[in-house]
């Protein structure tokens, strides 16, 4: 090819490169849905008033990543779904493979190279009365978009939390294990972890000990040990949870579950979150308090370092 030919081909696929770049920082792309079992328009997605998943927050979701067009963990989430499912006796008519599948349709259909999922299951359609028993046909659907919870500087110097006044449920209440539309408890405390200008609320269980935050697990580490509480204390079995387990067999560090209260927290040397939104990211104070020097710890450090690879393993 002639000399003079390369630049205009050069100068097109920069500027195809920047049209990209620019509509998915601004969602300008029309995203392809999934729902029930067929890929359509966002404008094409809409879900029934009468959908109790709407009326009642009776269903479940999933929040899952995908890193260089791959899904993080995908048959992990699609696990912790179906059980949620299994708790609420909802009878999803796809099986495991086919929402493994659809979630991967998904992200292919809309061809981006890192983003979130969100994967959502309804009791269905009904009519005005509790029973879902009246829904004779759940609904799912999955979303794919950008996402940045957090500022990239708040994973250089961590972020600050306040103990929310608002206590996780008891199973017997609302079972913090099943990962519901039912999010007002989370919602309520994470509203006043913003109006006090914190990045998260601890949140307590009904005993006073510590829980989790509003949608991320919660990690301290003392004298190199790294701790978490058991998910019997009110806390979601997180996917990035597990994930820092085996980062942690992996990198040598001693990990175990430990029953806390605030005071372990705020006596600790290091605190870090987990989430698939959050990723892995520190936490430096408590109600104003500093933890440890105030500052992203050493052993976080290495944690959300080797996290950053693993995801794109
Ligand atoms: N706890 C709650 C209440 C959550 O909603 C989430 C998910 N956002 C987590 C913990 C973290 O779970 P995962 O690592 O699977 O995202």
């Amino acid at each position: 090819m002639k000399k003079n030919a390369i630049q205009p081909l050069f100068l097109l696929y920069l500027w195809r490169k920047v049209v990209i770049m620019v509509a998915f920082t601004f969602n300008f792309f029309i995203m392809k849905i999934w729902l029930d079992g067929k890929l359509v328009d966002q404008s094409e997605a809409t879900v029934s008033v009468f959908d109790h998943g709407v009326l009642y927050g009776d269903g479940v979701f999933e929040g899952i990543r995908f890193y260089s067009g791959k899904v993080f963990r995908l048959e992990e989430h699609i696990v912790r779904l179906f059980d949620s499912m299994r708790y609420l006796d909802i009878h999803c008519p796809w099986s495991f493979e086919e929402v493994c599948n659809a979630t991967k349709e998904t992200v292919a259909a809309n061809g981006m190279e890192d983003g979130y999922i969100r994967l959502v299951v309804t009791r269905g359609t009904g009519d005005l009365g509790l029973n879902p028993r009246n829904c004779p046909k759940p609904s799912m659907f999955i979303i794919v978009q950008n996402i940045a919870l957090y500022p990239a500087e708040m994973y250089e110097n961590g972020l600050s939390m306040i103990t929310s006044t608002f206590r996780r449920p008891n199973p017997d209440i609302l079972c913090p294990q099943v990962k519901s539309l039912n999010y007002l408890n989370g919602i309520s405390a994470k509203m006043e972890a913003v109006a006090q200008g914190a990045g998260e609320a601890l949140m307590l269980n009904q005993r006073g000990n510590v829980a989790e935050c509003t949608g991320d697990n919660i990690f301290i580490v003392r004298n190199g040990v790294v701790m978490t509480p058991p998910l019997t204390e009110g806390a979601l079995g997180g996917i990035t949870r597990h994930a820092v387990f085996d980062i942690c067999a992996e990198l040598g560090i001693t990990c175990i579950e430990k029953v806390m209260n605030r005071f372990d927290v705020l006596s600790a040397d290091e605190c870090f979150l987990t989430g698939t939104a959050a990723e892995v990211i520190a936490a430096t104070s408590l109600d104003g308090r500093k933890i440890g020097s105030g500052v992203a710890g050493p052993v976080t450090g290495r944690i959300l370092a080797r996290f950053r690879t693993l995801v794109r393993e």
